[in-house]
Order: C-alpha cells, then structure tokens, then sequence
C-alpha cells in the first residue's frame, strides 16, 4: 500500500526575471498549500526539496507544470509517513547551488553528457574510468559508488580547487560525476569541461534516481544516501551487495547512524554508535563535550534534578 505522504527533489535551470517576487509569491503559495521544505530560488533557476500528503504534493506539481518554465520539470518522488521538514522556507539566493565561481557556468550552454542510470552502470564497469562524487564529506562517509573518488571537502564551493590539486593528471580520462539529485554536476561538469577535461559525463537524476531504477536497482552503490531532511539517509542498492559504509567516529566498528554534536555552537553532523553515543555525551570531540551549553549535559541535570525533586 502506498504511504499518505511525499518528498519531492527537483530542480530546473532555467532564467526567472525578477527571481525576488517570484520567491514572495512562491512562499505565499506553499504555505497556503501546506506543504513544507527548502526551496531556493534564483535567476539561474529552482531548487527545492518538500514534503506533503499525496494530494498537497500533486497540486504543487501540477502548478509547477503549469508555469512554461517548468513544464519539463523532473520531480524525484519518495513516499513517506508524514512529513520530512518542519516548516516551509523559500528563500532567493544568487545561485541555486552554491559553487561561487569566478565565472560563473550556465548548465544549459555547457554541461557534462547526462548518463541514464543503465548508461551510468555500465560506464562504472570500464577499467578506465574517474568516477567523482560531487558532494561533501559528511555525505559521502555513509554511501558512495564503489571505486569513486571522494573530495575530502566540507562545501560545493570547496570542490573547484580540489580538484585542482588532486586530478590535474585525468584531464584525458572518461569522467562520471555524480551527486544526490543532480544539480550540483549540471554546473560542476560544465566547470570541468571549461577547465580542459575531456570526456565529462554526468549522473542524470542523481543517486536518488539511480536508485529506483527498476534495471539497475541501485548495483555498485555502497550504503545509504544523504538526504537533507529529516530521514538523513534513504537506501540506494536494493539487491544484497548492500552493506554498511563508514565508521564510528569513536570506536571504529561499522556505522552509519549520524548524529549532531550536542554543542550547539558545532552542531556538526558525525557517525556514532550508540555506545559511544552516552559514552561521549553526543559530542564530537573534548572540547564540545565540556562545552557550557552543551545539550547533553544540560538535558542530564535537568533530568537528575526531576528525579531528585520525586524522590525527595
Ligand atoms: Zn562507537
Ligand atoms: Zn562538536
């Protein structure tokens, strides 16, 4: 049976005029719709990832569809439980993904070739191929295709200079770049094409389609994907290669549970079991622990205080 909820990824580069009207009317909409989410908007284009029941999310497709400007638009739908952000924000930022090049690269004038999953698959078996996953670290330490090379960076922007430094020496090799959804390789394959590689390929549809592919069935991919939203990691591989990448921070066993550190002033997002979880009060490091505010702390004498006052 299917579940009374959707997340819905989607975006489009495509030019909006007066992108700062379009973000106050698009808000105005989602919330009278009900839907929740982030969605970015800019004149390069929309971003946006939302979750509502079955019948709010066909409406925002339709309405979507509607528009000339996003009647080609793909939508990625997962079916949920209920809904996967707590609010809704549609906010109007200079790029849809934040890459900040010197010159910026418009992915329908120049772009890597889009792979379908099948095409991508088989691509992955060739010996000689550079396989590139375009995200960042905290993703790619609990999925990643088998045999990609994993950018130790913290943002999108971070990329572009890495892989200067690291992959100077595969300007002649067959590319296959990939990320969740797809957007952020329609511009980081255009930026590699302009700085000399050859043979660029991209992902079409990202991980997210890769793994709902009925042929494919997401092969080759190794653990979970990360989402932004409140699932953190959804499947990919639906055949029995699955396994479990990544590691606890603290112990070192097989783990992909994510937590965020309990000081709110790092919030960083870290694998952790659940050992090491209390043994380190949800914190990623000695000096988040014994941080003032951490959360774990005051969360502990607060409960200490309650069970004082019931058995006092
Ligand atoms: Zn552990
Ligand atoms: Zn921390």
């Amino acid at each position: 049976m299917s579940k009374p909820y959707r997340v819905l990824l989607y975006y489009k580069y495509v030019p909006i005029d007066d992108p700062e009207t379009f973000t106050a009317e698009h808000l105005a909409f989602c919330k009278e719709l009900g839907v929740k989410g982030r969605i970015l908007i800019s004149s390069e284009g929309i971003n946006g990832t939302l979750s509502g029941t079955v019948e709010q999310t066909d409406r925002y497709m339709k309405a979507l569809r509607d528009d000339p400007r996003f009647s080609d638009i793909v939508f990625k739908i997962d079916e949920a439980d209920g809904h996967a952000f707590k609010r809704i924000s549609v906010r109007h930022r200079k790029e849809i993904v934040s890459l900040k090049l010197e010159e910026d690269i418009n992915p329908n004038e120049l772009t890597g070739k889009h792979l379908s999953p099948k095409e991508f698959y088989e691509a992955l078996q060739d010996d000689d191929v550079v396989v590139i996953d375009a995200r960042n670290t905290y993703e790619h330490q609990i999925g990643h295709f088998r045999g990609a090379i994993l950018p130790d960076i913290d943002a999108f922007r971070e990329l572009p200079k890495w892989v200067e430094e690291h992959l100077a020496d595969k300007k002649d090799k067959k590319i296959l770049a990939y990320c969740t959804g797809g957007i952020r390789c329609e511009k980081f394959t255009g930026y590699l094409i302009k700085q000399g590689f050859k043979d660029v390929n991209q992902l079409h549809g990202g991980i997210i389609e890769y793994g709902k592919d009925p042929e494919v069935k997401g092969r080759l991919y190794d653990g979970k994907c990360y989402v932004f939203d409140s699932r953190i990691a959804v499947p990919v591989n639906q055949t029995d290669e699955d396994v479990i990448v990544g590691q606890c921070h603290y112990c070192g066993k097989r783990e992909d549970r994510l937590i965020n550190c309990a000081n709110p002033e790092c919030n960083r997002q870290f694998i952790c079991c659940t050992d090491c979880e209390d043994k380190y009060w949800h914190s990623c490091s000695d000096t988040c622990r014994e941080h003032p505010n951490n959360r774990y702390v005051i969360k502990h004498k607060q409960e200490q205080k309650q069970l004082q006052q019931v058995n006092g």
